[in-house]
């Protein structure tokens, strides 16, 4: 018997990234899950409205997040400046 294993429980915040999608700008940013602009996933809440874009993610690992923001065929995609410089 298997135990079922939950993804997103699975993955330890303290190593978890995300990937935003800005459909309105056509960019993509991977932030590392403490980033301010990231805030776990969240966003920014004034600037998020979620019309714009949307989070993907945790991903525990940096080359899987990143492999995922690049399958988005956004034309600017690149880690955050600010937390993966
Ligand atoms: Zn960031």
């Amino acid at each position: 018997m298997q135990m079922r294993i939950d993804a997103s429980a699975a993955v330890d915040a303290s190593q978890a990234y995300y990937v935003y999608e800005n459909w309105a700008r056509n960019r993509c940013r991977v932030h590392h899950a403490s980033c301010t602009n990231c805030n776990d996933g969240a966003g920014i809440q004034a600037r998020d409205t979620g019309e714009t874009g949307r989070w993907l993610g945790p991903y525990s690992q940096k080359a899987y997040a990143f492999k995922i923001a690049r399958s988005l065929g956004r034309s600017d995609t690149r880690p955050c400046m600010k937390c993966l410089s």
